[in-house]
């Protein structure tokens, strides 16, 4: 790392001005953190359990093949088994029966992946109710004091459900009535689709609907109308509590898997330091 005469960091190797050279300054110089969003996966990642008679996807594993030994004996490599839809994930508009034309995980445009980011924080709510559902009149409050939904941004949903994402059995919060986790109305997610121009949604929880969405009309009603109208989804994120309502950017980055419904996705968040 060199430094210029006026004191800000430089990279040799890459441009001295323009709008990535004054990102990697602020990098660099600590006006810009970086956060991740993401739930660490290993076997005991939770993840989403339909009721019979649906098929459930496998959970995430790992496979040792070589470990410095016989089989490779300077090296050590895995074989990853997981399904798409496995922690901290993205729904691809294909993964619902209303956006089956539309695109697969490796033909989302990239501009859609990486963008503003605003934070609704529904903590108190969902503390208060498991079942809480957030509806066009919350986001409207919120857009009075914060400003409107952000054009090609990313919408993230706080509500303190990522303390429990180390332990399936409270993240998933079932009984014999159902899945009680917050989520959005069908009201509120038809209109997130329609009358906004958001990018995406992301959650705390397991999934982009509620817990007990199956009992809304229609059924898993953002799935229903966000993928339907090639919006996306993002699930499990971690953190949210570190972002400003507004102000942050995220990149999104889904494997790209030719096909793919959706992917295990690494999300992080460039956050502005007061
Ligand atoms: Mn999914």
């Amino acid at each position: 790392m060199t430094h210029d005469t006026a004191g800000t960091p430089a990279v040799s190797a890459g441009p001295a001005t323009g709008p990535v050279a004054d990102f990697l300054a602020a990098l660099a110089g600590g006006g810009i953190e970086i956060v991740d969003l993401t739930n660490r996966l290993d076997s005991s990642t939770p993840t989403l359990e339909l009721p019979a008679p649906f098929a459930n996807l496998i959970d995430f594993s790992l496979e040792t093949v070589s470990e410095y030994n016989e089989p490779g004996p300077f090296w050590k490599h895995a074989n990853i088994h997981t399904g798409e839809h496995i922690g901290t994930h993205l729904d691809a508009p294909i993964h619902w029966i209303t956006g089956r034309d539309s695109h697969d995980v490796a033909d989302i445009p990239l501009p859609r992946l990486a963008g503003p980011a605003v934070v609704l924080d529904f903590t108190g709510q969902a503390a208060a109710d498991p079942d809480f559902l957030l509806e066009v009149e919350h986001i409207k409050a919120w857009e009075t004091e914060h400003g409107p939904l952000p054009d090609g941004g990313w919408v993230l949903y706080r509500t303190g459900w990522d303390q429990y994402a180390a332990d399936r059995e409270r993240f998933l919060n079932a009984d014999e009535s159902g899945s009680h986790t917050p989520g959005v109305s069908a009201e509120c997610a038809k209109w997130l689709a329609e009358e906004t121009d958001i990018a995406g949604f992301g959650v705390e929880t397991v999934g982009i609907d509620a817990g007990n969405a199956a009992l809304l009309d229609p059924p898993f009603p953002m799935h229903h109308y966000l993928l339907g109208v090639d919006k996306y989804g993002i699930t499990s994120l971690q953190n949210l509590s570190r972002l400003p309502a507004r102000g942050a950017m995220v990149v999104v980055a889904p494997l790209p898997i030719v096909g793919g419904t959706g992917s295990p996705a690494r999300v992080l968040a460039f956050v502005p330091k007061q």
